[in-house]
């Protein structure tokens, strides 16, 4: 235990909350899958630039060419995080969920889109416009892989195609093939986009190792505040299509033709998806997220993640009543994310009780992956369970589950506290 480093500073870690028992204590913020606290070291980046900032690639004045300069170091900083190839372009998004979306918008005419029915609902809806396959849940890694290559070997093999995978499951922390997912992908002739809301934060990503097209992740679940994200990786369909939004900075010219119409020549560049005046704060702060972790190293947070990880798993083993969830069984690697079920308990009555009586936060429901959890669940799909509905009747099967999550600033009083609390 001594080998393990000492968790990253980060903000809330002294925030009390008051117990229905009475008196107060200090709140366990274990709900780092849904948005992680800021580092410190974020927070105190941002400060010392907030008095500073100016319009970015607008201004003529010194404030405006600094913050234009740092909006682009903080591009070439998430660049270099992510491992991307020369070429690649770094969109600035507002999370995970926006940048598939844009992905989507860009996909060329024709595209056929092929997703598991396991993703988030950020991965799982965006593509609705498009020929979608939806892939069964696999039960193994290897299944993942065979499943996605017979859907591949049966698609039309002339039109472009893209796939969609998650690196790190929202529901279970299981970590996907990624890299072989991808390898069959480009074998087929297909690109593959990485979601990496949920890997991004407690591995290292690389697009060129793992070779995706493109990844997207959110500033919130990397120890940034609110508001910012990233879609990184091949630049062809993003400039050849029509920006994602129109207006100031994703336009190079506009004219009025003689007809009375008005012609526009987009930017090649990031810019062309970034119309208006971007999020430069979020996009220094994810920069400085990503520059606290390298620093911190990777090696250091996975080792501290998989002690913590093993607490958890330890200390829930010993509660017959729970049920850990997983696709992929029950020693598969996964990230600082476990979900359960406690037999004979309405989960949404155990979250708010672990809230009420011990200060712990954690979230109940079916995580914006409602096919995943049903599956896991062996609910009929049918069921009308909803993020944060009501749980089944006494006696009847849970239709919600659990979720426990942690990471870089989780200190080891969180755990331990919280499988006191669930025993
Ligand atoms: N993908 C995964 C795997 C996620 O866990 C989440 C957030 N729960 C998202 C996408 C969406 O992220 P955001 O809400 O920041 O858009």
């Amino acid at each position: 235990d001594q080998s393990v480093c000492a968790p990253l500073p980060v903000l809330g870690g002294d925030v009390t909350v008051p117990l229905v028992t009475g008196g107060e204590v200090a709140y366990a913020a274990l709900d780092y899958a849904a948005s992680a606290p800021a580092l410190q070291r974020v927070w105190d980046d941002v400060a010392a630039y907030a008095p500073y900032y100016g319009s970015v690639h607008r201004g003529a004045g010194y404030l405006s060419q600094l913050s234009t300069e740092l909006f682009e170091n903080a591009r070439a900083a998430v660049a270099e995080f992510l491992g991307c190839r020369d070429g690649d372009q770094v969109v600035f998004t507002r999370s995970t969920t926006d940048s598939l979306n844009l992905l989507a918008a860009v996909l060329p005419a024709g595209c056929q889109v092929f997703v598991f029915e396991t993703e988030h609902h950020a991965s799982l809806l965006p593509w609705r416009n498009a020929r979608v396959t939806y892939l069964d849940a696999p039960r193994t890694p290897d299944e993942a892989v065979t499943t996605l290559e017979r859907a591949l070997a049966d698609r039309d093999p002339y039109g472009p195609a893209l796939v969609c995978v998650t690196g790190a499951s929202n529901v279970t922390g299981e970590l996907w093939p990624v890299r072989e997912l991808a390898a069959a992908a480009h074998a087929h002739g297909a690109r593959i986009v990485l979601d990496a809301a949920q890997l991004a934060p407690h591995h290292p990503v690389s697009v060129r190792d793992l070779d995706v097209d493109w990844v997207a992740f959110s500033g919130h679940k990397l120890y940034a505040p609110f508001g910012s994200g990233v879609l990184a990786g091949r630049a062809d369909w993003l400039r050849e299509a029509e920006p994602y939004l129109a207006g100031g900075g994703a336009s190079r010219k506009v004219t009025r033709r003689a007809d009375g119409g008005v012609d526009v020549e987009w930017h090649d560049s990031a810019a062309r998806h970034e119309a208006g005046s971007p999020n430069v704060i979020g996009a220094y702060a994810i920069a400085s997220a990503c520059k606290a972790l390298t620093e911190a190293g990777f090696d250091a947070l996975v080792a501290r993640e998989q002690y913590l990880i093993g607490k958890v798993r330890a200390g829930l083993a010993e509660v017959p009543e729970v049920k850990v969830l997983s696709l992929f069984g029950d020693d598969a690697p996964r990230v600082g994310v476990l979900s359960f079920v406690v037999e004979g308990w309405n989960s949404s009555h155990f979250a708010a009780a672990l809230s009420a009586e011990y200060g712990i936060g954690v979230r109940d429901g079916l995580f914006c992956a409602h096919p995943l959890v049903r599956t896991l669940l062996g609910s009929d799909p049918q069921t009308q369970g909803e993020c944060g509905a009501p749980e089944a009747a006494p006696g009847e099967k849970s239709l919600n589950a659990i979720r426990v999550s942690f990471g870089a600033g989780t200190p080891d009083e969180h755990v331990v506290r919280f499988v006191h609390a669930v025993r």
